[in-house]
C-alpha cells in the first residue's frame, strides 16, 4: 500500500454513502420494492455508484448508450437521467420476465422515452449496434461473458466515449483466497484482460462492488 493510497473498508463505503447526493427518489425505492415483491434479485447498483455514473455521463456529454444487464431497470432509470430529453439508454436483458417488469417500470417513469429493453442474449443483440453509434456502455450481465460485451462495446463507444463495467471487486470475493464459483473467476479474468486493454485509459473505482471506468481511445 502507497503512502498515498488508504485501504477501502465497508466502513469507508457507509460514510461516503452517507455523503452523496440520493438518487433514490420515492418512485426507485418503490421499483426496488415491486421487484423484490416480484422474486427479482436485488443485485442493482448502489446509490452511490449510480450517482457516480450519473456524473460521468454527464462530463462525456452523452446521449446514446447501451447497457447489457437490465435485471429490474434500476441502473438504465438513473443513467436516462443523465441524458438530455433526446438521449436514450438501449438495455439488454436476458431473462424475460426480469425485461417485462423493467419495460413496465421504465413506461411509468419519468424518462419514459429514453429507455429501451431488448429481451434477448447480450451476445446476440450487440452484432446489430452500429460501430461508433454510442457515447457509452455499461456491462453488468453475465460475467462469463464480459470479455465478449467488451470487444462489442470496444466496437460501439465512440472515441473519447465511456466504458463502465461492473462488479469488478466481484460480489466483495476478488481478494478472498479460494474458489467462489465461475461469476468470480470470470471476474478475475476479466480484470487481468481489462488492465491489458490498449483501446481504453481505465482504472476501477471502489465504489459500489468495483466499477471499472474506462475512456475509449
Ligand atoms: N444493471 C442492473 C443489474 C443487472 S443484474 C442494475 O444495476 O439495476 C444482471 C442481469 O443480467 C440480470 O437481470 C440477468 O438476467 C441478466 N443477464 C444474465 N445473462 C445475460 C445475457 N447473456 N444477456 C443479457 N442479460 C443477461
Ligand atoms: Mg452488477
Amino acid at each position: 500500500m502507497s503512502s498515498t493510497s488508504s485501504p477501502v473498508t465497508p466502513e469507508h463505503f457507509a460514510y461516503l454513502a452517507a455523503r452523496t447526493k440520493a438518487v433514490d427518489d420515492d418512485f426507485l425505492i418503490a421499483l426496488k420494492e415491486e421487484a423484490t415483491g416480484a422474486g427479482i434479485p436485488a443485485i442493482w447498483i448502489s446509490p452511490e455508484q449510480a450517482g457516480f455514473m450519473q456524473i460521468l455521463l454527464r462530463l462525456a456529454g452523452a446521449r446514446e448508450v447501451v447497457e447489457v444487464g437490465t435485471l429490474a431497470g434500476y441502473s438504465a432509470i438513473c443513467m436516462a437521467r443523465a441524458l438530455p430529453p433526446d438521449g436514450r439508454v438501449r438495455t439488454l436483458e436476458l431473462d424475460p420476465m426480469h425485461a417485462a417488469f423493467a419495460e413496465r417500470k421504465v413506461a411509468e417513469s419519468d424518462v419514459a422515452g429514453r429507455v429501451e429493453v431488448l429481451c434477448g442474449a447480450g451476445l446476440e443483440l450487440l452484432p446489430q449496434f452500429e460501430d461508433g453509434s454510442a457515447d457509452a456502455a455499461f456491462l453488468d450481465a453475465d460475467k462469463e461473458n464480459y470479455a465478449g460485451y467488451l470487444e462489442h462495446a470496444l466496437r460501439i463507444v465512440r472515441s473519447g466515449g465511456l466504458v463502465l463495467v461492473d462488479n469488478a471487486f466481484a460480489f466483495g470475493h476478488l481478494l478472498e483466497p479460494g474458489e467462489h464459483g465461475a461469476s468470480v473467476a470470470a471476474v478475475r479474468a476479466f480484470n487481468d484482460h481489462m488492465a491489458d486493454v490498449t483501446e481504453l485509459q481505465s482504472v476501477i473505482v471502489p465504489i459500489g462492488d468495483g466499477l471499472w471506468v474506462g475512456v475509449r481511445a
